[in-house]
């Protein structure tokens, strides 16, 4: 019953479905009209170039809003998108969205390049050919290949390797780079770094939050420091809240690094107004 009649949501409740259950059914309900009701909006987290201490980049992180349900974490809505294949629609939303502010922000010329970055559920590598939806949307927006980098989990290569494989080898043909985000806290074997065309490795935030403080954190945060750069790959850590843990990450090499201790997600204009004074904040230097 579920399955068929998907547009109204009380009727495929039932007594005994669980109050998750009643949750995400109501989450699903109200999340397929997100974007007509125009209840989604981009923030935006800088990432900072920890060699040049300038901001180098920012993540598109999809903030949602609901007249009945409020604010939404991501957290708890993306699952959901994901169970139902919304995330499709919702992850085109943000990849076009956030191409175009990117454009825009490099057109006005903010004092370095931006390069944007979007997260992209694995489901795209299954049910469409993701590479054309990005050139289709790389064309609209007339953003550059190498302005845009696309952000996936290491648990998209377990189920659809070659398909996988194959759309990425695309993107990079393109010019667009690919992160591994949280890196290290999946299931996969390291096997996929050999053969897939990435270019940075993105540090789970629960490695890095207590790295001041934890002996086996430093060890892993080191051992994937080496790792990345024999192989070439960029790495950036995720979830910076203190200066030690910067000063730690300089120690190791790491190459970028994101934050609260830098910014929290900001909206459009706050991002804005506080760029360039994020640019040259220099008190870690
Ligand atoms: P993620 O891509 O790993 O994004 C990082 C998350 O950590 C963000 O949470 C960010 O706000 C949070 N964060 C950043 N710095 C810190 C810090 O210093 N301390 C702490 N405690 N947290 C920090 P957010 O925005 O709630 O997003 C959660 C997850 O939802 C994201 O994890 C990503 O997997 C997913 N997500 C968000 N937007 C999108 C989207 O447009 N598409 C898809 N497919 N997934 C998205
Ligand atoms: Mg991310
Ligand atoms: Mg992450
Ligand atoms: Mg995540």
């Amino acid at each position: 019953a579920a399955k068929t009649n998907r547009n109204s949501v009380f009727s495929i409740y039932r007594p005994e479905m669980n109050k998750n259950q009643e949750e995400a059914l109501l989450i699903e309900h109200h999340l397929r009209k997100a974007i007509e009701q125009n209840e989604l909006e981009l923030y935006y987290q800088p990432k900072l170039d920890l060699n040049t201490k300038q901001i180098n980049g920012v993540e598109a992180l999809l903030r949602w809003n609901n007249y009945l349900l409020g604010n939404v974490p991501p957290d708890k809505f993306i699952p959901i998108a994901e169970d139902t294949g919304l995330i499709i629609k919702l992850d085109e939303w943000v990849l076009e969205k956030a191409c175009q502010q990117n454009k825009e922000w490099n057109d006005a010329g903010f004092s370095n390049p931006i390069k944007m970055a979007v997260n992209i559920s694995p489901l795209h590598f299954r049910l469409s050919h993701f590479e054309d939806v990005v050139k289709r949307i790389l064309d609209k927006t007339g953003l550059e290949p190498s302005l845009l980098e696309i952000e996936i989990t290491e648990n998209s290569f377990i189920d659809n390797h070659e398909e996988c494989i194959a759309c990425l080898t695309k993107l990079k043909d393109i010019g667009i780079s690919v992160a591994i985000d949280d890196f290290g806290k999946g299931y996969s074997s390291l096997n996929y770094l050999r053969k897939f065309p990435i270019n940075s490795l993105k540090i789970d935030r629960t490695f890095i939050q207590e790295v001041s403080e934890n002996n086996e954190d430093i060890a892993i945060v080191k051992a994937i420091t080496h790792l990345a750069r024999e192989l070439n790959l960029k790495v950036v850590a995720e979830g910076i809240e203190t200066k030690e843990v910067i000063r730690i990450l300089e120690e190791l090499g790491c190459d970028e690094i994101q934050g609260y201790y830098i910014s929290k997600p900001l909206p459009k204009k706050r991002f804005e107004e506080s760029y360039e004074q994020m640019n040259y904040c220099s008190d870690f230097q």
